[in-house]
């Protein structure tokens, strides 16, 4: 078994969301996700929401992935392109964190294809090409992992949501928690870190790397989530610091390998899976 380098911990965060949040809907995961969604489905509950609706739209990014998956991925909050499909992490941002899962996966096929995309230069040319990998990990990336934001709305301008905000849609995050009821959450960056960890106001630049336990309501009682906090992807699309040694875009591979590894860790201790070769 490959050994896994314990990430630092952090404090254990003992926030419970009131139970009269939770929804107890009936049926699969997928059925379950399926009602929240509807119940959210043109929530104007927030500022968000009505300029959401204003503009004619009732779709809101409620989240995609795998019901079943082990490990919940919380970004921010949907930009234009997510806006428009509906469906988290598809834009710019949703690149990277694609070239990042696949950088690390212990698949060898989607490793062979990150590896071939990153030889080609990005120019017009490739475009099919760079839009064929993309295509590819998020059809992959759906079947691994859940994928939500923070707030389900478009801020204008792409602001940060604010606190306010972020208080709005928790409800919907701490349902979809419940519902996926993951082994381990990865938060990216400051508004995914406060709405998960909720109301605990802790920096990304001090959290990233340190392995929080956060207490939720589960379905029989309480239940405590690892959360590995990384540095959000349009923060290092900002930073652009590939190729240093060191630097918050290498950190933050880290941080993904480290949190895709205790969760091999655990399959391999609870279900018996030898833990995967990885990226
Ligand atoms: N940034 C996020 O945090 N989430 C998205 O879905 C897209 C960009």
């Amino acid at each position: 078994m490959t050994a896994i380098h314990a990430p630092k911990r952090g404090k254990k965060i003992v926030k419970l969301p009131p139970p009269n949040t939770l929804e107890i809907f009936q049926g699969s995961k997928q059925e379950r996700l399926e009602q929240l969604y509807n119940k959210w489905y043109g929530c104007t509950k927030c500022p968000l929401g009505d300029l959401r609706a204003c503009d004619g739209k009732q779709d809101i990014v409620f989240g995609e992935g795998n019901p079943d998956a082990n490990i919940l991925i919380v970004g921010e909050a949907p930009g234009e392109e997510e806006e428009a499909t509906g469906m988290p992490f598809v834009g710019k941002a949703g690149q990277l964190l694609n070239q990042m899962l696949a950088f690390t996966s212990s698949n060898p096929d989607i490793r062979k294809a990150q590896e071939d995309y990153s030889k080609i230069s990005h120019s017009e040319f490739n475009m099919k090409k760079i839009r064929a990998f993309h295509s590819y990990v998020e059809q992959w990336r759906n079947g691994e992992f859940f994928i939500t934001n923070a707030v389900a709305c478009r801020p204008p301008e792409n602001a940060t949501p604010t606190s306010d905000q972020i208080k709005m849609c928790w409800e919907r995050l701490w349902n979809i928690i419940y519902i996926v009821d993951p082994w381990f959450i990865v938060a990216c960056g400051n508004s995914a870190l406060a709405a998960v960890m909720r109301k605990v106001q802790i920096k990304i630049t001090a959290a990233r790397g340190h392995l929080y336990d956060v207490e939720y309501q589960g379905h029989v009682g309480p239940v405590t989530y690892p959360v590995m906090p990384i540095f959000h992807p349009s923060y290092l699309l900002r930073k652009a610091d590939w190729q240093v040694q060191g630097g918050d875009y290498e950190k933050t591979v880290k941080d993904l390998r480290v949190s895709l590894k205790a969760v091999d860790f655990l399959r391999e201790r609870y279900l018996g899976v030898k833990a995967p070769q990885r990226g």
